[in-house]
């Protein structure tokens, strides 16, 4: 069942947590927890520092961590997922302080949890208050930031798939959702400058888009608005390289691509996704390896019975490839805003 999340946004307000009454359990990781500290001096009843995400790992703690009255997530997206977890299963109170927005987790009912390296979705608990501490997340690096924006540009080649479902497979669609959608990307287009520059309003921009996100795609129960083929092209260069990679490259990567294989307005999206700073060359991967993700993806949807998608009525043919590839690393030679 969605519920509203209670939003505070203000520099140093992750303060507010030495406030939380009774034993406070904190998941987090090094680096925000220390960062978090130069800032704050409090010392919870417990800190757990997150060290892994298997699904093992993670249904392990409730029973080997401290009692609590209150869980807290202190980090990114694990220390979120982590936090949530366990507020999930102990049924108490959670306080979501993200240090970085690159990822919705601090919005979302599920957590992810990794089996045998791929992603797989447990729980069901909607995160009902958020600090949003300006000082706390710009202390983190820029792209890491940036990389937030791409599940909000997802939506410009996500639509284009979710319409191709509808019309050709008689997939529900539901064109209020579609047009509120639409209006998430604008709101990000507009706002692209803030959000390159990780200000106040450009943080503020990225929490209310996953809000709003997380909201309409939880009345329909699918994340169709916002996840399409370009995420295809993020799963399966994760699979093929079984190596962990920021969400964001590999979703920016995604919608550079599949934009052009569905021949929707790829200047706009080149446009959107260098504005906003996401790393859509996937500096990580090599040319191969996107090579290759391209190549196999229609085997790899077929295979994991994913979605529908532009990867199903478009062949992804050699010229594609190389003409995409072309496109790609052009681009790095030209001016960067990154
Ligand atoms: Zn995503």
């Amino acid at each position: 069942m969605y519920q509203a999340p209670e939003i505070q946004s203000g520099r140093g307000i992750a303060g507010n947590l030495s406030h939380v009454p009774g034993r406070v359990l904190v998941a987090t990781m090094e680096i925000p927890w220390k960062l978090f500290q130069t800032r704050q001096s409090w010392t919870p009843h417990h800190v757990h520092f997150v060290d892994s995400m298997d699904k093992d790992a993670v249904e392990a703690l409730p029973d080997t961590l401290p009692e609590c009255d209150a869980v807290v997530g202190l980090g990114g997206g694990s220390a979120c997922d982590t936090a949530k977890y366990l507020a999930w299963k102990r049924q108490c109170r959670l306080i979501m302080a993200p240090s970085i927005v690159s990822v919705d987790a601090p919005l979302t009912n599920t957590v992810a949890v990794r089996v045998d390296k791929q992603v797989q979705y447990i729980g069901n608990l909607y995160p009902r208050e958020v600090l949003i501490d300006y000082d706390l997340i710009q202390a983190a690096p820029k792209e890491l930031n940036r990389a937030g924006a791409c599940d909000i540009a997802s939506i410009h080649t996500a639509l284009h798939d979710w319409d191709l479902a509808h019309k050709n497979m008689g997939e529900p669609y539901d064109a209020g959702i579609a047009a509120e959608s639409q209006e998430c990307l604008e709101e990000l287009d507009r706002n692209a400058a803030e959000v390159y520059a990780v200000s106040p309003k450009g943080i503020d921009t990225i929490i209310d888009l996953f809000r709003r996100e997380v909201e309409f795609c939880s009345r329909i129960n699918t994340s169709r608005p916002e996840e399409g083929s370009e995420h295809l092209v993020a799963y399966n260069l994760e699979r093929i390289t079984r190596r962990h990679f920021v969400h964001g490259d590999l979703v920016g990567l995604g919608i550079f691509m599949m934009a052009r294989l569905q021949g929707n307005r790829v200047d706009y999206a080149d446009s959107l996704i260098q504005r906003c700073g996401l790393r859509y060359q996937a500096p990580n991967a090599t040319p191969d390896e996107i090579r290759m993700c391209l190549q196999t993806l229609k085997v790899f949807k077929d295979k994991s019975g994913l979605f529908y998608s532009v990867v199903d009525t478009e062949p992804i043919t050699e010229t594609f490839i190389r003409e995409s590839l072309k496109a790609l690393y052009a681009q790095a030679e030209g001016e960067r805003p990154f």
